[in-house]
């Protein structure tokens, strides 16, 4: 599709070429999130050469969107920006028949080479010797550039945070210098680059060596950063022991921001002893609190704040290993949020003093119990038991009712008191009714 698009572009006589983030991969061996296109002809000539496959969807930056058997690429005419006076977008956009002038807008030198069909590639910024280097390297003078745009910061760490590159000393100074331009810059777009960060195979390097950067948006982190937990669970500061916890999640949103907030509120609940040990007691719903704050400010999604607020609301929550317990935990959690949590709370003791690592076989056993559980199919939410709203209607049961009805019938299935039987549950359901 790439291909084609470059083909038509040069068949009617105009440059084209694959830019940014594409031949980055590409020459990493990595498979490119998606295919710029950028071209010498302008948005009305690249709309000619496509006619009905093109769209106009960026056109006063000089995008064009070519769709072709559900596949589309960006098309850009060869620009250069303006001047900026927000730290956000530039005041005009000019077009332009240099391909290196586009080059030279672009945020970093492995972002800013281009490469055409026959394989040639124009790479005017070093950005070739950068990527076999893992170094991140702004284009031209590092102030300037993240002035004109902030948002550049955050891309800085996270293509550090993806790729595991180092960022070049002159351009990671600057990012720390320039990073209260940030607060500049729209909370989606920080969102956006803040989870492909968190998400990074090499996230946790970059906190560790930026946290006031992140801080900038997300403050409440701050304090974590060298507090000493004075506790002998504990070998790390808090701060040290939260990146050790996000390092042993996997590399998705939900557990990587758990991890990362699990104890954003120790700081606020520490309490000393007579003994001198430090203690944080209630830290968990303090750091539920704060991570749905935090999270809201990022505007992130509601189904995905209200599963991490449950996650960090729960960590600490010890979970009896019995069948009755389980069984709870998975009717509040529901399966896949209880796997989550699991996983949260293993990561949680591998960051603590090794010595008490034999948490671990603890939570196995707990596994291997709920996998039983899951496996008989047994009853655990609404979904699943043998009557419904409906049911309870029929028999004369309305509005508010019905709700707590079922939801005292549930709990008791899963507390093994009743079995999940159709009849029973509806001679249950009539009993409780002849009760109020
Ligand atoms: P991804 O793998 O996430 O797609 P990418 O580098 O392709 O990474 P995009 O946001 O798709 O990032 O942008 C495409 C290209 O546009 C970049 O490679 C870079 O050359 C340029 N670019 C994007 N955002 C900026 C910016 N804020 N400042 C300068 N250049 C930018
Ligand atoms: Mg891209």
């Amino acid at each position: 599709m790439v291909r084609n698009t470059l083909e038509c572009l040069e068949e009617a006589g105009y440059e084209a070429w694959c830019v940014g983030g594409c031949v980055r991969d590409s020459l990493l061996g990595r498979e490119p999130e998606d295919w710029d296109v950028t071209t010498s002809a302008l948005p009305e000539e690249t709309m000619a050469v496509f006619g009905g496959d093109a769209f106009p969807t960026g056109v006063q930056h000089g995008t064009v969107t070519v769709r072709r058997g559900g596949r589309s690429v960006e098309v850009t005419t060869y620009r250069v920006d303006g001047t900026y006076h927000d730290h956000r977008r530039p005041d005009s956009v000019t077009f332009t028949r240099s391909l290196e002038e586009d080059l030279a807008r672009r945020d970093f030198t492995v972002n800013a080479m281009a490469m055409s069909l026959a394989g040639e590639l124009k790479d005017p910024f070093g950005g070739r010797a950068d990527l076999k280097a893992g170094v991140l390297r702004a284009v031209g003078e590092p102030d300037r550039r993240f002035c004109e745009d902030a948002l550049r910061i955050l891309r800085g760490l996270r293509f550090s945070a993806v790729l595991g590159f180092s960022l070049e000393k002159g351009t990671g100074e600057s990012i720390r210098r320039n990073r209260f331009l940030l607060e500049d810059i729209a909370a989606e777009r920080i969102q956006t680059e803040f989870f492909k960060l968190l998400c990074g195979k090499y996230a946790v390097k970059v906190l560790r060596e930026y946290p006031e950067v992140i801080g900038v948006f997300w403050p409440e982190l701050l304090p974590m950063v060298g507090f000493d937990q004075r506790n002998y669970h504990h070998c790390y500061d808090i701060w040290e022991h939260t990146l050790h916890a996000v390092e042993q999640v996997p590399c998705d949103l939900i557990l990587r921001c758990a991890a990362l907030l699990h104890d954003v509120g120790k700081p606020k609940c520490f309490t000393l002893d007579t003994q001198g040990s430090g203690h944080f007691y209630g830290h968990p719903k303090i750091s539920a609190l704060l991570a749905g704050e935090m999270l809201c400010r990022l505007k992130c999604a509601n189904g995905i704040r209200e599963t991490i607020v449950r996650l960090v609301e729960w960590h600490d929550k010890v979970i009896p290993r019995t069948e009755k317990s389980i069984r709870r935990a998975l009717m509040s959690l529901g399966e896949e949020d209880l796997r989550r949590l699991l996983a949260v709370k293993r990561a949680d003791n591998l960051a603590q003093a090794p010595e008490f690592h034999t948490t671990q076989a603890e939570i196995d056993k707990f596994e291997a119990m709920m996998e039983q559980l899951l496996a008989e199919d047994a009853c655990f939410s609404r979904k699943n038991l043998a009557v419904n709203g409906k049911d309870l209607t029929d028999i004369g049961y309305r509005g508010k009712r019905v709700g707590t009805i079922l939801q005292t019938l549930l709990e008791q299935v899963v507390d093994g008191e009743l079995p999940n039987n159709r009849e029973i549950l509806l001679r249950r359901a009539r009993e409780i009714g002849g009760k109020i």
